[in-house]
């Protein structure tokens, strides 16, 4: 395979929509244009399909040591799982040990990925302590690996979280070599007080994990964390953002012209608090940081992202099975966090977003490519579909109806969050640099094809403003 010719088929990007032939030579666009009559090795006939750039998850955990286990998919699972539900690159978390520098986790995650991934893959450095050669490690990450993005905690003391003494330093460091840090802000001693009462009184069933992670905590950490980013002048970028009370300090920062970022998951658009009191020990599966909120939550995130309060949309995958939720049995707090969702994150947004009228199909792009891709030093050789730009694209069905379930889905886990719950809208068919990777619910794709992507550092190309409106065109 070298050329592929995609024909009839209707371009959508985050700003035009246009009937046309895309043409791609060696993995890369080389041309768009009407009645393309160019020979090629692959053509494809995308009639009454959406031509759409590849979806962009920047917040997905394979093959992560968490809790004395291991997250349930790794690199080859995962990445097939997200190439059947269009999306074609992924931001993983590589997860520095305390005593060393980064290399060591770099190496560790590229090892991981290698020979496995069947997409793209980029990786984000978690930082567990700011030692003075993780200092430098930093620098090195951003100007000669590509790895221009920190992740750190404030929660989970004793595990991930830092302090704000670390965070700041963390922050200057990036004014210096243009990487960004994206926080879990979460106030971790407020919760770890919380949780040792709970247990402390017997509360030990699945609900107690929300119960004592209230909104205040996400949202106080959030306005420290714009708060120091302020102080030492850089952006940030929250992720996971679950709930109304920390979207009101990203807005208020972004009023004040502050580049202040935020991604949400489609947990926290389509499940809720809820899903905590189903009977038995099912509430487990729910069970992630942050947690699920009560249902009115779900409407002030969606006013995030139609007035771009709110960038992105990723997933935060994080698959565990349930023997090993299992762990948790009589203390919730001892339940691996995480929950599957890198298949089904496009599906989800198309269905509860665009279909519900919530939101219009170059939004629908915006906030699950181009608007990563942008944030993370990826665009435009990702996340668009132009002359230049890698041929990674979806063939959207709109009228492809997909009932989500672990039955068949991909992802190696033994549930499905949304069981049960049909979807219209979907990947019809999805290439990879030009290569049809999932043909109509088909595999076509080879472990190891993906490659690991260098980033570029320097500000987030997002703008910082709103989005005064919105037009309804799906
Ligand atoms: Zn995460």
């Amino acid at each position: 395979m070298t050329t592929t010719l995609v024909k009839n088929g209707t371009i959508v990007t985050a700003s035009d929509r246009y009937d046309a032939d895309v043409y791609i030579d060696k993995g890369v666009i080389t041309l768009i244009g009407q009645g393309l009559n160019l020979p090629a090795d692959t053509v494809l006939d995308a009639s009454g399909k959406l031509v759409m750039p590849g979806g962009i998850d920047v917040h997905t955990h394979l093959d992560m040591p968490f809790g004395g286990t291991t997250s349930a998919d790794d690199f080859a699972s995962g990445t097939v799982a997200a190439a059947h539900g269009g999306t074609t690159t992924l931001i993983d978390f590589a997860i520095q040990d305390f005593g060393a520098g980064l290399y060591p986790a770099f190496e560790g995650w590229m090892k991981k990925a290698e020979g496995k991934a069947v997409i793209d893959y980029a990786f984000h450095m978690i930082v567990r302590e700011l030692s003075d050669q993780v200092s430098i490690d930093m620098d090195r990450m951003v100007r000669h690996e590509g790895v221009t993005s920190f992740k750190l905690f404030m929660a989970y003391p004793g595990v991930f979280m830092v302090d704000d003494a670390t965070i700041f330093k963390a922050l200057l460091k990036t004014r210096e070599n243009g990487g960004l840090i994206c926080m879990h802000a979460e106030n971790g001693g407020v919760i770890d007080t919380l949780v040792k009462d709970a247990l402390r009184k017997g509360q030990t069933a699945p609900k107690y994990h929300a119960l004592t992670r209230p909104t205040r905590a996400e949202g106080e950490a959030t306005g420290r964390a714009i708060a120091l980013a302020e102080m030492a002048g850089v952006p940030i970028y929250i992720v996971h953002l679950s709930c109304s009370d920390a979207l009101e300090k990203i807005k208020q920062a972004r009023d004040m012209g502050l580049p202040a970022y935020a991604e949400t998951c489609p947990q926290y658009l389509f499940l809720s608090y809820d899903d905590y009191e189903r009977p038995g020990f099912e509430g487990s599966k729910y069970v992630m940081s942050p947690p699920l909120r009560e249902k009115w939550n779900q409407e002030a995130l969606w006013k995030g992202l139609v007035k771009n309060d709110l960038q992105v949309v990723s997933t935060d995958h994080c698959p565990f099975c349930m023997n090993e939720k299992e762990l948790g049995k009589d203390d919730f707090a001892k339940i691996p966090n995480g929950a599957p969702g890198i298949e089904t994150r496009l599906m989800l947004l198309w269905d509860g977003g665009v279909r519900a009228g919530k939101i219009d199909v170059h939004r629908f792009v915006e906030l699950v490519s181009t608007s990563p891709a942008k944030m993370f030093g990826l665009w435009p050789r990702k996340g668009t579909v132009a002359v230049g730009s890698d041929g990674d694209m979806v063939l959207w069905d709109k009228d492809k109806e997909t009932t989500l379930s672990a039955a068949t889905h991909h992802m190696r886990v033994d549930y499905n969050p949304y069981e049960g719950r049909v979807v219209r809208g979907g990947p019809a068919v999805v290439l990879s640099r030009g290569e049809v990777i999932v043909d109509h619910g088909t595999f076509k794709g080879g472990a190891g094809r993906g490659q690991f992507v260098k980033r570029q550092a320097g500000r987030p190309l997002v703008p910082v403003g709103r989005r005064s409106s919105y037009e309804r065109t799906a």
